[in-house]
């Protein structure tokens, strides 16, 4: 991940400085992880030359897609990952989203032991994000676990920071509860109109739970126990 020997960089600089203009990027920390995770490294092979357009992209023949950097970015600032925070995704994909998590809780990536859990429903999405966690050396810091995510990764539990990459019907109970008190989930859910709003849940130091809607978004479905 040496950026002065990647041939991507300068396109990847420009794609983040135009978010940071747009105002999705808010702060050095996140703008910090999103310059330095390769993103093209994450894509399916006939998607790299869109790398670094701010569109989600497919994933070969699986149905699902790597999300859209603006929206990674917008997930990132509201999550406010803090060094050493322990955090849950639900929704590997090809890995990236997780990948910037790694640097947002761990920036020298040097973790004895891994900060980001990461859960994945399709078994060949598993071996895809594992495969390119491990050649950029993140496989320290993430670990993917091939199962149900809907119900979270009880292993591992409690979370300072839980991140769903795919819709839901609504929030998952056991997703609240593996949630640390002063803990952030981002997630989107289906309203009744079949519109996906992005909410930002929030447990207070009491454990009271609190959920602002951040608006309009579109996500693949979750599956599972608790999904679609
Ligand atoms: N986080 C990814 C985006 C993934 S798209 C990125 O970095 O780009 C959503 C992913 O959620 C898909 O790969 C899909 O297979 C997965 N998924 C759907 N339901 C799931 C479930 N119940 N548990 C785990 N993964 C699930």
């Amino acid at each position: 991940m040496d950026n002065a020997l990647d041939p991507y960089f300068e396109k990847r600089r420009r794609l983040i400085e135009q978010l940071v203009k747009e105002g999705v990027i808010k702060s050095e920390k996140v703008k910090k992880a999103l310059l330095r995770i390769p993103r093209h490294e994450f894509v399916w092979p006939d998607q790299l030359e869109h790398a670094y357009n701010d569109i989600p992209l497919p994933l070969g023949d699986t149905n699902q897609t790597v999300s859209a950097p603006h929206m990674v970015a917008l997930m990132n600032e509201l999550l406010d990952v803090k060094e050493g925070d322990k955090i849950l995704e639900v929704g590997t994909g090809g890995g990236y989203h997780a990948a910037t998590l790694a640097v947002l809780t761990c920036p020298n990536l040097d973790s004895p032991r891994p900060l980001v859990f990461t859960v994945e429903i399709n078994h060949k999405l598993v071996e895809f994000a594992r495969r390119n966690l491990a050649r950029l050396g993140l496989d320290r810091v993430v670990k993917v676990i091939e199962g149900d995510g809907s119900k979270g990764y009880l292993e591992e539990a409690p979370y300072d920071c839980i991140s769903v990459t795919a819709a839901a019907p609504r929030i998952p109970q056991p997703l609240i509860e593996q949630l640390k008190p002063n803990g952030r989930m981002v997630i989107p859910v289906q309203s009744e109109f079949f519109e996906q709003n992005l909410l930002l849940v929030r447990k207070d130091d009491k454990g009271r739970v609190s959920t602002t809607n951040m608006g309009p978004v579109i996500f693949v479905p979750l599956r599972g126990e608790y999904g679609f």
